[in-house]
């Protein structure tokens, strides 16, 4: 059984890693906003009640996201184990979390703010089919098209220079408390997240003692 929470800054490629730990290893991804995301679209009281806040522009409070990964981790269908990817997001919650689980190791990407504003104000989206475009890695053929549908690719609207520094500014003052009481508990990894996805896997599993990644 191994359990692993894994940490990073938006555009550090923490969803991509996680699956690519998950899949091969056959832990359960605990992704919390793909929880949320389900819960919207199945239409359920969790669903209505995250509808709402995000409708009035907030974000959805630390209790929920608490009460969310509680009720999603005594499913217990990880038979293997887990990665929980989007949790803890403060201090309360990961003292709550080491009370409740003898986790194995905390991965920490680790990508300069530098690098965030980079990848993340790069990001384009097809107007028309929503595919995602990133002007540094995934270029388009034809300079503002879509390479699907030919529809014209915009910014999402949540990606201004502004909105990104806030996000910056309130992943730090959440997350660096959070690791560094992981790394009191010396459970935490830090992986340069600049690198290539596989070289990126494999480090993180030699760090973790686990069987090498082969793609
Ligand atoms: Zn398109």
């Amino acid at each position: 059984m191994r359990k692993y929470v894994i940490m990073g800054v938006q555009g550090s490629g923490k969803g991509t890693q996680s699956k690519l730990l998950a899949d091969d290893l056959d832990l359960t991804h605990i992704n919390v906003g793909d929880i949320f995301r389900w819960h919207v679209k199945q239409h359920t009281k969790l669903g209505a009640q995250v509808r709402r806040i995000v409708a009035a522009g907030e974000l959805v409070g630390d209790d929920l996201v608490e009460d969310v990964v509680r009720e999603r981790l005594q499913q217990h269908d990880w038979n293997y184990g887990f990665v929980v990817d989007g949790f803890p997001r403060n201090r309360r919650q990961a003292e709550f979390f080491l009370e409740s689980f003898d986790i194995d190791g905390v991965i920490h990407l680790d990508l300069p703010d530098e690098e965030v504003r980079r990848r993340v104000l790069g990001r384009r989206l097809c107007s028309r089919c929503g595919m995602d475009y990133n002007l540094i890695a995934h270029r388009p053929e034809v300079e503002g098209r879509c390479d699907v549908c030919g529809g014209e690719l915009v910014t999402r609207e949540d990606d201004t220079p502004e909105a990104l520094a806030r996000r910056l500014r309130d992943y730090h003052d959440k997350t660096d408390p959070v690791l560094e009481l992981f790394r009191g508990k010396e459970y935490v990894t830090t992986v340069d997240a600049r690198g290539e996805k596989a070289a990126i896997q494999r480090t993180i599993r030699e760090r973790l003692g686990l069987p090498p990644y082969h793609p």
